[in-house]
């Protein structure tokens, strides 16, 4: 979505300016106007952009300023802790436990993405070890349970819905209570979604909300929205009381901003992101990954864990990311495993600097320089692989081999072992974090 060029005006903006030889109050407010209206144009809402940008200002206050500070970190990083706060509620979502039937109810308007959602949600909770079935209460829509059913037997999730009952009340209720008696662990409820908000939709959730006592109610939200989010996401806060916000169709062309806002406008976390029509285009969201993403530094966590779900090889880069080591093959294994995992340009954000490299690029392209990447290091030796990248640096003449070797410019096998660097960096930063990971996965 245009988030993407947000991320890289923004990512522009604090780089033209710790990059400028003199860096004063006047360049800093050039770039935090930048900013602001970079947000602004991707529809984040007004209020919160007048309060970031104050916020911004207070932070890095010129003229009291200590004379040692380092003024270019200091920018950086409250530029980033401050799009961290607009997409941060700071309420932890909800968390199912295993060994209990946990409820789930959807809400949110027509079209907005819930019977795909329910479905990728349930697989993703499947391939993550929990009991996962889906109770269809759209009685309104015609179509609605045949479209949950097919959905439900591709990603093989057991279902339950009715072609007669009109009252969905009822086939919750019933829905609900036969598989928490067969012990399921995720029931996740798809309620119907009308083209207004209306008071009948309302009046029938809340019937709904009554009759299941929902673990969580989740509200999905199309990412296209614009400014109407806020309106909207407070209008089902106050009818359902949601705990977590799914936001969809992030693959398309829409801003997004708007949707973001009504993280502020409810105080109510977003969890998935919806990145596309398949049943795995569902991305758990969270705040710090997601600023660090967007910004193009990447987010090592989200890619170990999202290899981990399609149960790609992986064993050996996690042990070297626990330990802090990231070596060429590390690199090289992530690459080709990024080539399996689909559309690249959603993967390669979560590489740290990838996303800025095949800026602008589309998927096609963005294959070719993998390939391209990939053939460098296939034309490397076993040492070489294995290494943390340093000899390249003692022994620069490896660099013109691997070049002829493989059929790429001496440029961009420098490009590859920049990123490397940048990767094996942020590897030491992770250490032991990816095992507490695990360890969290595990207790979830
Ligand atoms: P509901 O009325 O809220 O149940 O919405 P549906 O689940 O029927 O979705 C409406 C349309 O949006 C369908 O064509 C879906 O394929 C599409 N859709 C849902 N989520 C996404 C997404 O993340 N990306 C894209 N591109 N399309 C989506």
């Amino acid at each position: 979505m245009v988030l993407q060029d947000l991320g890289r005006r923004i990512n522009a903006a604090v780089s033209d300016l710790t990059r400028s030889p003199n860096l004063d109050e006047k360049a800093f407010d050039g770039m935090v106007k930048e900013i602001c209206s970079a947000l602004i144009e991707a529809d984040v809402n007004v209020k919160l952009v007048a309060g970031l940008r104050k916020s911004i200002r207070n932070t890095v206050s010129f003229k009291d300023l200590a004379p040692g500070v380092n003024k270019k970190r200091l920018i950086q990083k409250t530029v980033f802790d401050e799009l961290v706060k607009l997409v941060d509620p700071h309420a932890e979502p909800f968390k199912p436990k295993k060994g209990k039937s946990n409820v789930i109810m959807f809400v949110g308007l027509q079209g907005a993405g819930k019977t795909t959602t329910c479905t990728k949600l349930a697989r993703w909770y499947a391939a993550r070890g929990f009991k996962a079935c889906l109770v269809c209460a759209d009685t309104f829509r015609a179509g609605a349970f045949d479209q949950l059913k097919q959905n439900a037997t591709k990603a093989k999730i057991p279902y339950f819905g009715s072609l007669t009952q009109t009252d969905p009340v009822a086939v919750a209720r019933e829905g609900v209570e036969k598989f928490k008696k067969e012990r399921f662990e995720i029931i996740i409820v798809d309620t119907s979604g009308r083209h207004r908000q209306e008071q009948d939709l309302f009046d029938e959730m809340v019937q709904i909300q009554q009759a299941v006592r929902p673990d969580q109610t989740i509200m999905v939200m199309d990412g296209s929205i614009g400014q109407a989010a806020e309106q909207q996401s407070r209008a089902f806060k106050e009818a359902a009381d949601f705990g977590a916000i799914i936001i969809t169709k992030t693959d398309g062309a829409a801003a997004g901003g708007g949707a973001i806002s009504a993280v502020a406008a409810t105080h109510t976390p977003i969890v998935f992101i919806g990145t596309g029509e398949h049943m795995l285009d569902l991305e758990r969201f969270a705040p710090q990954p997601f600023v660090s993403k967007l910004l193009g530094m990447g987010d090592m966590a989200g890619l170990v864990e999202h290899v981990q779900s399609l149960k790609l090889d992986q064993k050996d880069t996690m042990k070297h990311i626990a330990e802090g080591v990231f070596t060429v093959r590390d690199l090289r294994d992530q690459l080709s495993n990024i080539m399996k995992m689909g559309p690249l340009s959603k993967m390669a954000g979560m590489i740290p600097g990838l996303s800025n490299m095949m800026g602008g690029m589309d998927d096609e392209e963005g294959s070719t320089k993998l390939r391209r990447m990939i053939y460098i290091c296939d034309s490397m030796t076993d040492k070489e692989l294995d290494s943390d990248g340093k000899v390249f640096v003692s022994q620069p003449s490896r660099i013109t081999r691997i070049a002829r070797g493989s059929g790429t410019s001496v440029r961009e096998v420098e490009d590859l072992l920049t990123q490397h660097k940048m990767m094996a960096n942020m590897a030491k930063k992770m250490k032991g974090g990816v095992q507490n990971m695990q360890r969290a996965q595990g207790a979830m």
